[in-house]
């Protein structure tokens, strides 16, 4: 079956902002997250995708369809969320509701229904009045009520309490078991992907520093930490975001069988989460040779 979501080539440039040859690809039943530092160009990958944002090179394609070529088709596969509210304040959910639905040929008022018990919106109050939370879970609720296959969130748990957040990433990961469907969602808060991605996309300074599957990732990635006698040259070289003290080093490999060969038995490599990859990929980023 051909991804849920392709992305080849991406471009726009802002100024001195340039998005450049963003290519990632996103197979059926899985979730993957956008990471990258602010102003890496996360959002703006999403408004290219969503043809929100006219691209200057590059293509999109869900469910193998061209979004450009097919912009209705692609329209009812997508369910979006944006980053802030795009609905009409002085209207109640319910009333806001009725104005959404007739744009989407397979509304699923079952669904709708459905979300709205489980979040437990309050949709008789207007929107201006729901919490920054049960803003979201409303955004989600349309998004989720019309038989679309991929869904798409720029930062959906951005402000949220912990609560919520670990709602939100339960409904998603209920969603995955349909295996046609697919979610990709930008995120600066890591351990979301630690719980929920199975692919990671991180960004930086508006390029692609790597898209792969989450256990690919920690597997091949070591964090690498010994004594200063331990840090040769050859090691030095190979160490992302190199950091030292007085006690020692500690730095990010991106080979983890190589480091393992040249620190033998004497130093210590542990498996980084999420948040120290990207932190030390940050650090080090235009020194190293960083390939995954
Ligand atoms: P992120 O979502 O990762 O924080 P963005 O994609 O929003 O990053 O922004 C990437 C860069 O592009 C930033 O430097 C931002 O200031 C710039 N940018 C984004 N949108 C616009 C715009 N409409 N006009 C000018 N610059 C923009
Ligand atoms: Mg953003």
């Amino acid at each position: 079956m051909e991804p849920i979501l392709e992305v080849k080539g991406l471009r726009k440039s802002f100024g001195d902002f340039t998005l450049k040859d963003i290519s990632f690809s996103l197979p059926r039943g899985f979730i993957m997250g956008l990471i990258g530092p602010n102003g890496s160009g996360k959002s703006t990958t999403i408004k290219l995708i969503m043809n929100l944002l006219k691209k200057e090179a590059g293509e999109v394609r869900v469910c193998g369809l061209d979004t450009d070529r097919h912009v209705l088709a692609v329209k009812q596969k997508i369910g979006f969320v944006y980053d802030e509210n795009h609905f009409y304040d002085e209207l109640t959910a319910l009333e806001m509701k009725r104005i959404v639905a007739p744009f989407y040929r397979e509304w699923d008022e079952e669904a709708f229904n459905y979300y709205v018990d489980r979040f437990q919106l309050p949709v008789r109050k207007k929107i201006k009045a729901l919490s920054k939370g049960n803003k979201m879970k409303f955004a989600l609720t349309v998004a989720l009520s019309h038989q679309a296959e991929l869904i798409i969130m720029d930062e959906p748990t951005a402000g949220l309490d912990p609560v919520m957040r670990s709602e939100l990433l339960e409904v998603l990961v209920e969603l995955l078991q349909d295996e046609r469907k697919g979610v990709l969602f930008s995120t600066h808060i890591t351990t979301d992907l630690d719980k929920v991605a199975d692919y990671i996309t991180m960004i930086n300074e508006g390029k692609v520093v790597f898209s792969v599957a989450k256990d690919t990732l920690q597997e091949t990635c070591g964090l690498v930490k010994g004594g200063k006698s331990q840090l040769t040259p050859e090691i030095r070289d190979r160490l992302i975001g190199l950091r030292e003290g007085s006690f020692g080093f500690e730095g990010l490999t991106t080979d983890r069988k190589q480091m393992e060969a040249l620190l033998g038995e004497r130093g210590v490599i542990e498996r980084p989460t999420v948040e120290e990859i990207m932190v030390y990929l940050v650090r080090g980023y235009g020194n190293a040779d960083i390939s995954l």
